[in-house]
């Protein structure tokens, strides 16, 4: 089969096994060529661990610490004419490689939100590996189950209060429009809340706590944002923003219970990158790509990989105390949210139009970006082959046969 991008506005419903699998190799080749990690974590479990910053720091912490990995996801595998999600064929060759090296990876694919899967997880540590000394909680999901209730919440991205109208990109069209977002319900803001925020977290270190298996001087760590005023009534006082406060309150709860093992509980605010969930939410996107276009110019642009391992190695284990905000935050946003980069970015986006959008913004990096995240536009990648979408590609064994 020969697989192409698919696109309709920000979801791409086509993935390519082997873009996928060398988009992670060039992630592992970069960690490779850096430090390895000083005191880094020997045994992490990864939440959302298949695609953006979850795939990110499982590569830093296998590949810059060798770390063994447990990662936890939910991707779909390949039916029928249907491609496998790209998380999928991220994973497998995660572990293909990982194991190469010589380095433990188990992969489960299922609902990080059920309490089957805590169970599933908890069983294979017990067998595998005894304890955990870092959890990493990056997931970003547009629903979750309550595994006590089975009601089904539902995560909103809109403002809270009153409605909101700013610029934004349609993507399918590459116009800059005006977009308006009525406010949020209670009713919404707590099931974003429910969805985004920390209680399945919570439920995780519990069930970790519980069972035995958090080493002596554990860390976990969850993944968050703050952003600029441009996106502010969207993002951090929006739904999406009431979770985020709801997630750093948790770790500030579990640092209480964390204590009898010396653990710690810490929220990192990471740089807007393009991820699949991030190209969701309205006005990120277009204020994305200015960023973008000035971070580059500036030097300062990261991806991924780059801001997980800048994490990891300049803040998380470099053996001293680890540096944090008054919030209590580490901080990785910091590059982003320089006073010179965000005072070209505002003058930006007032001039931004339909007219000088390729011009003043970075939207050709955005569009190569998105499509990698799909495993298109790799360099070494003959997208003229003949491939097999369920497996036996580059080596990559273990796709569903169909
Ligand atoms: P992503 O969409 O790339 O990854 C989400 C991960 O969650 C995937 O591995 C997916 O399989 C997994 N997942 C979703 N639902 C699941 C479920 N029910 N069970 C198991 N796994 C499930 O997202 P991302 O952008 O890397 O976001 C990760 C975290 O980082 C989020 O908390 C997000 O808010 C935060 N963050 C993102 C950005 C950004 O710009 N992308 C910036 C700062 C912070």
């Amino acid at each position: 089969m020969i697989i192409q991008p698919k696109v309709r506005g920000f979801i791409c419903t086509t993935a390519h096994p082997l873009g996928c699998a060398q988009n992670v190799k060039n992630q592992i080749d970069y960690v490779k060529r850096q430090p390895s990690l000083k005191n880094g974590p020997k045994k992490a479990l990864i939440i959302g661990s298949s695609t953006g910053y979850g795939l990110a720091s499982r590569i830093v912490t296998a590949f810059g610490a060798k770390a063994a990995t447990i990662g936890v996801f939910f991707e779909k595998e390949a039916e029928n004419k249907r491609t496998a999600t790209t998380g999928l064929y991220n994973s497998l060759a995660f572990e293909k490689f990982a194991k190469q090296e010589g380095l433990y990876a188990q992969n489960f694919n299922g609902d990080a939100f059920s309490d089957e899967m805590r169970q599933k997880v908890i069983a294979v540590i017990k067998e595998d590996l005894g304890q955990v000394d870092l959890v990493v909680y990056s997931l970003a999901a547009p629903r979750r189950t309550d595994p006590k209730t089975s009601k089904v919440y539902k995560a909103v991205l809109k403002p809270i209060d009153i409605p909101y109208t700013n610029k934004s990109i349609d993507l399918d069209k590459n116009e800059v429009v005006t977009v308006t977002l009525p406010a949020a319900s209670q009713d919404e803001i707590d099931q974003t809340v429910a969805v985004m925020g920390g209680e399945d977290w919570e439920l995780w270190m519990n069930a970790l706590s519980n069972a035995n298996f958090l080493a002596k001087g554990v860390l976990t760590v969850a993944y968050s944002y703050i952003g600029p005023e441009i996106t502010n009534a969207v993002y951090r006082k929006g739904t999406i923003g009431a979770a985020k406060d709801h997630l750093e309150a948790t770790a500030r709860q579990l640092n209480k219970k964390l204590k009898a093992v010396q653990g710690r509980a810490l929220v990192s605010v990471n740089k807007a990158i393009v991820t699949q969930s991030s190209s969701a939410i309205p006005f990120i996107p277009l204020y994305f790509i200015i960023l973008a276009k000035v971070m580059k110019e500036k030097g300062l642009h990261e991806d991924s990989i780059e801001q997980m391992y800048r994490l990891f190695a300049t803040k998380l284990y470099t053996g001293k105390p680890i540096e944090v905000d008054e919030g209590g935050r580490v901080r990785v946003d910091d590059w982003e949210t320089r006073e010179d980069v965000q005072a070209i970015v505002n003058k930006l986006w007032q001039q931004v139009d339909s007219n000088n959008l390729k011009e003043i913004s970075d939207l050709e990096g955005y569009q190569e970006d998105f499509l990698r995240l799909f495993g298109f536009g790799i360099p070494g990648v003959d997208y003229k082959a003949d491939v097999d979408p369920t497996g036996q590609v580059m080596g990559i064994e273990g796709l569903k046969k169909i």
